[in-house]
């Protein structure tokens, strides 16, 4: 419990009534924003909640702008009995007015200080925009490319994820959270293993045992804890049988004692009524009951505390010291952002003016989504010549549809659309938008016909649009729409060189483009300056460098299918004479159609010498890992060389791979250069059966190369 004499003092002057308000978050159903006064309006009244309660509030979601916020934070402090600062909270995920390729997209640059960079300026312009504290990062290891919030992970991997958490947590928060008011303060979500969903569908249900848990799903959230976010949100799905807003187990027992977390616990949106639609809870009271128990602090949207907490007390079924406690969580942050000195911390139009959507803002974005996109496929088309006559045609053509989900404070508007940076390079651009995202008529295909039958080459632009992915935004056909399919197969007719340049959420069945398209440009939903740094790309001002953090599946039929798998017991390929039951399709390969790592680039790097400095490391000897890499064609490159690592023989099955290390390498063209990494016997540790974590003596394999599939293989021992 906090000690804090001044937040002791608080409150100690503080009502029972008083206090459970300051559990509440005020959020957009509850209010249409504020008038020029500050007031909040709206149908509160409708929602059950009395002006008192929205005057005792202690958080806000989803207001941004200097203004409104001061308006609304100098109205507050008028009215709020004892001047307790409101905290106000928003969805900054991947850039704030400027927008950053989405978090997969950042995922694929496997570039943590640009990451980091990103969301240092979300952080900035969000903070002169009067947020105090942003939803982000997403820490939720992703399988299942059904799912539409994969867009918002960074991917398969939870070494690269916890990496990625980091990087964001450092980005948003800076050094000094206290004193540096253009930083908001993190909260990582969606504690715990919301991306396990059975089927992809969203909000499902999570059922994993204890050590997959903790070996895969924990880490990247737990990384963001070690770097100091100071907020959790939970998730909406259940957790052996409970859902985690409930669930006392993963709240109070891992994430606040086992791990010490004493931050503030925020529910997901409406998530602690919902206890009573998943079936564990009676009524608004027994989930309030069942939430507070388990640690949840803040009520995001829903009012089950408001409404319940001071007659559980009084009738002796929550202990007030819960609530206390609680409460202290949430004025300790308000005091560590300096709230109660200053209750417009950062909000500044003047700075807003200034600096967001700053054209040093969007160079950065630009450079990150240069480095966002994967070369998937590449027949000898790309780059493009200047002096071509290219047909750009798709409904992304001149789509500003290109900052994806979670960009609500961005501009479509202001966007860079594809055909605007193509224009910079190409003096012949011919633009028909051909079918829409879903459906096409003739006229659309005669006119993309025309223009495509005079070019040299077709660049296709085509994807999802942005609400077929992020929150209830699965698919379970994740294939391009068939209208975009059929303007693929009709423009093919022509016998001409195709780029497709995919726009989307999710790692898409590629089948009827990759057998048509000569070379293939995966973007994701690149933000802000995404037109630009894809023009950048497509004439080769800059060299694609994007390695895939997720898997492209072969068919949504081997859904999940990702690289950090178990062998089974049986051979994985076709039936022998030994072995007739095999573990295969019988249509479709094991194997996905791209693994995780890969990237093209337009030049080639060859990886000689590959070493090990010992055939044995020990615990207190690492092992050193060495490669020559050569950039061995005619254009300067960035290379991300990988180190994975097999335990052949565990306490339970280790995965036939494993991310252990990675380094990017910029060569000219003729470049070697040498690489080396250093692994210990800390790397190797894992849960086994008995939830040890530990290493174990005897034979593993390092890999290494230039993506999950194709590697070097380097054998040694542990001895212990
Ligand atoms: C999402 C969260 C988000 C929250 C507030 C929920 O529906 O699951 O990720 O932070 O809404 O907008």
């Amino acid at each position: 419990m906090n000690k804090d004499p001044f937040l002791l003092s608080v409150l100690g002057q503080m009502t029972l009534e008083e206090k459970v308000d300051q559990l509440l978050q005020l959020a957009v159903p509850f209010f249409e924003g504020a008038d020029s006064a500050g007031q909040i309006t709206g149908p509160m009244a409708a929602m059950g909640i009395s002006e008192q309660t929205v005057r005792n509030a202690g958080s806000v979601l989803g207001i941004a702008g200097a203004e409104e916020v001061i308006n609304v934070q100098k109205a507050h402090m008028q009215t709020n009995r004892l001047g307790i600062p409101l905290l106000m909270m928003a969805d900054i995920v991947h850039g704030f007015k400027t927008i950053f390729p989405v978090p997969l997209g950042i995922g694929c640059s496997w570039d943590m200080e640009l990451a980091e960079r990103s969301a240092e300026i979300a952080a900035r312009e969000a903070a002169v925009s009067g947020v105090h504290v942003t939803f982000a990062p997403m820490a939720d290891l992703v399988r299942d490319p059904r799912w539409g919030r994969v867009m918002e992970s960074t991917g398969e991997d939870p070494f690269l994820n916890g990496e990625f958490a980091r990087a964001f947590v450092r980005g948003f928060q800076g050094t000094d959270l206290e004193h540096d008011a253009e930083r908001v303060a993190a909260c990582v979500k969606h504690f715990a293993a919301y991306g396990a969903g059975e089927g992809g569908r969203d909000y499902n249900t999570v059922d994993l045992s204890e050590r997959q848990l903790r070996e895969y799903y924990l880490p990247a959230y737990k990384a963001a804890l070690d770097e100091g976010c100071e907020m959790v949100m939970t998730s909406f799905n259940t957790v052996d049988g409970i859902p985690a807003t409930g669930n006392s187990t993963l709240m109070r027992k891992l994430l606040r004692e086992e791990w010490g977390f004493d931050g503030v616990l925020i529910s997901d949106w409406g998530a602690v009524k919902e206890l009573i639609p998943h079936g564990v809870a009676a009524d608004e009271a027994e989930a309030a009951h069942k939430a507070i128990h388990a640690g949840v602090d803040i009520e995001m949207m829903t009012t089950c505390y408001t409404k319940h907490l001071s007659e559980l007390v009084a009738n002796k079924k929550v202990d007030e010291a819960l609530i206390d406690e609680a409460v202290l969580r949430i004025l300790a942050l308000k005091k560590k952002l300096g709230l109660f000195e200053n209750p417009y911390r950062g909000a500044d139009p003047e700075r807003e003016k200034e600096i967001v959507f700053s054209e040093a803002h969007r160079q950065a974005a630009r450079e990150l989504a240069i480095k966002s996109c994967v070369l998937l496929k590449n027949e000898a088309v790309l780059p493009l010549q200047p002096n071509q006559k290219i047909a750009l045609i798709g409904p992304f053509a001149q789509s500003g549809d290109i900052l994806g989900p979670w960009s609500w404070t961005g501009s479509q508007e202001d966007a860079v659309k594809l055909d605007q940076g193509m224009r910079e390079y190409a003096s012949r651009l011919d633009v028909a938008r051909g079918c829409d995202i879903e459906t096409a008529t003739e006229a659309q295909w005669t006119e993309a016909l025309a223009a495509a039958r005079d070019a040299d080459v077709i660049v296709m632009a085509l994807g999802e649009h942005s609400d077929m992915s992020g929150e209830a935004g699965s698919r379970a056909d994740i294939r391009l729409p068939e209208a975009q399919l059929e303007l693929i197969r009709k423009v093919k007719t022509l016998n001409k060189p195709v780029v497709v340049v995919l726009f989307n959420g999710r790692p898409l069945d590629l089948h009827g483009v990759v057998e048509h398209a000569d070379a293939v440009l995966e973007t994701w939903f690149p933000g802000s300056e995404g037109g630009a740094a894809i023009a950048d790309l497509l004439f080769g001002k800059a060299n694609p460098s994007g390695r895939l953090t997720m898997s492209f599946p072969y068919s949504v039929g081997q859904v999940p299918v990702y690289y950090n798998a178990y062998n089974t017991g049986r051979p994985q390929g076709a039936p022998d004479a030994q072995i007739k039951y095999v573990s295969q399709y019988l249509d479709i390969p094991n194997e996905p159609l791209l693994p995780f790592g890969f990237g093209l680039s337009y030049t080639t790097f060859a990886y000689r010498h590959a070493a090990v400095s010992s055939d044995a490391m020990t615990v207190t000897e690492p092992l050193k890992i060495t490669v020559q890499v050569t950039n061995t064609g005619n254009a300067t490159g960035e290379e991300t060389v990988q180190l994975y690592v097999r335990d052949l023989a565990g306490d339970v099955v280790r995965p036939v791979k494993e991310l252990k290390a990675f380094r990017k390498v910029t060569l000219q063209p003729g470049e070697s250069r040498e690489v080396e990494f250093v692994l210990s016997e800390s790397q190797l540790r894992y849960y086994h059966a008995n939830l040890a974590h530990d290493s174990d003596a005897g034979d593993f394999v390092a890999f290494v190369g230039s993506n999950s599939r194709d590697v070097v293989e380097l054998p040694f021992r542990l001895v212990k």
